[in-house]
């Protein structure tokens, strides 16, 4: 997360941005009773309750509707909790807007969407109202940038955006593959903008999304949505994964957050030393690539000579064997190391077949 002073909604001071609440807005008896459980927990930032429910199959429960928006209204009067409700259209949005729900969340299957996503933005313009945008749910890091430069035109300031994982063929420990890499190059390229990961769009189910909040908190996410609901069981969408407010009370003081104390002078300088060492070493792994390039250059001078192969299988599978008898010695994964030695031998080969093509 980002130091400099922020206005944004979403960014964290010493806890996580928690918004909970059901998938899907039920009756107003549901939502205002998970809502009122919900506030004597002092974590939780935002009440969330899905009315517009974008289902795979047709025939499932596809929401309350816009009937859902005043039951919104009164968990805000009630509770004095803000609230969150997922948009797919401009006509959501001038719902939303009128009703004063808080925050806006654009959905996964929204977010896949170019023409949808700049429908709800260009019915956004000139509204400052907090954004979330989901990622899409296909592994696609461009159409997630994509998205929240469309909100960014339109002049939302105030964004933010969730990483729900993506859907995938093929074993289903997760329901949507958390890769995290992806989260992560998204941070590296927006570091201004807070990520909030959902667990529960992850996970599909209760007994691992302790372990993907800690994931998310020790990658220095910004905050976590969760489905909670008083009888999860009986849910009307995504029963498997919601939990109800005593378990996501006892799940969220059992995380264990990390401070970034990068601004203690103490911690600043023992961190400052050790990077130095990293630095000294990567100095001198660069100086010895360099080397062994030169010494790759020379060999394939001499292979072009003496009219031997570039490639030679039996010499390259004895390193191989030799690094990873190596790597093992030293506790290091023999799968990095012939990553790594791939990636060497590849460069090696290159420069020989440049000292060829210069000669010829
Ligand atoms: C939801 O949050 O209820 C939802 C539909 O999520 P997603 O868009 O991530 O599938
Ligand atoms: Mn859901």
């Amino acid at each position: 997360m980002t130091n400099e002073v922020t206005t944004s909604t979403f960014a964290k001071a010493d806890i996580p941005y928690l918004i909970a609440g059901p998938c899907s807005a039920e009756t107003r008896e549901q939502v205002l009773a998970i809502a009122h459980e919900l506030k004597n927990n002092d974590k939780v930032h935002c009440y969330r309750a899905g009315i517009w429910k974008p289902r795979t199959r047709p025939g499932t429960f596809e929401g309350v509707g816009a009937k859902g928006l005043s039951w919104m209204q009164s968990v805000k009067e009630e509770t004095g909790l803000p609230v969150t409700t997922e948009v797919a259209n401009a006509k959501h949005v001038e719902l939303c807007l009128e009703f004063g729900i808080d925050v806006l969340w654009i959905g996964a299957r929204t977010a896949v969407n170019p023409f949808a996503v700049q429908e709800i933005a260009d019915a956004l313009k000139g509204v400052d109202i907090p954004i979330l945008l989901k990622n899409p749910i296909n592994p696609d890091l461009a159409l997630w940038l994509g998205g929240v430069e469309r909100l960014q035109k339109v002049g939302i300031t105030d964004l933010g955006v969730i990483h729900r994982g993506f859907s995938h063929l093929g074993e289903k420990f997760y329901r949507n593959r958390p890769q995290w890499q992806l989260p992560i190059e998204f941070k590296r390229r927006k570091p201004e903008i807070p990520i909030i990961c959902d667990p529960s769009h992850i996970c599909g189910r209760r007994d691992i999304l302790q372990m993907v909040s800690q994931k998310a908190l020790d990658l220095d996410f910004d905050g976590l949505m969760i489905e909670t609901h008083i009888t999860p069981d009986e849910a009307w969408s995504d029963a498997k994964q919601q939990i109800t407010p005593d378990v996501l009370s006892t799940m969220i003081s059992d995380l264990v957050l990390r401070r970034d104390r990068q601004s203690d002078a103490g911690v600043q300088s023992e961190l400052g030393n050790l990077r130095d060492e990293i630095a000294q070493i990567d100095d001198d792994i660069f100086n010895l690539l360099s080397n062994r390039m030169e010494v790759a250059e020379r060999i394939g001078a001499f292979k072009k000579e003496n009219g031997i192969t570039i490639l030679q299988q039996k010499q390259w599978s004895k390193i191989l064997d030799k690094a990873k008898s190596k790597a093992s010695d030293l506790g290091i994964s023999e799968r990095f190391i012939v990553q790594y030695l791939r990636a060497i031998h590849d460069e090696s080969i290159r420069r020989q077949q440049g000292v060829m093509n210069e000669e010829d």
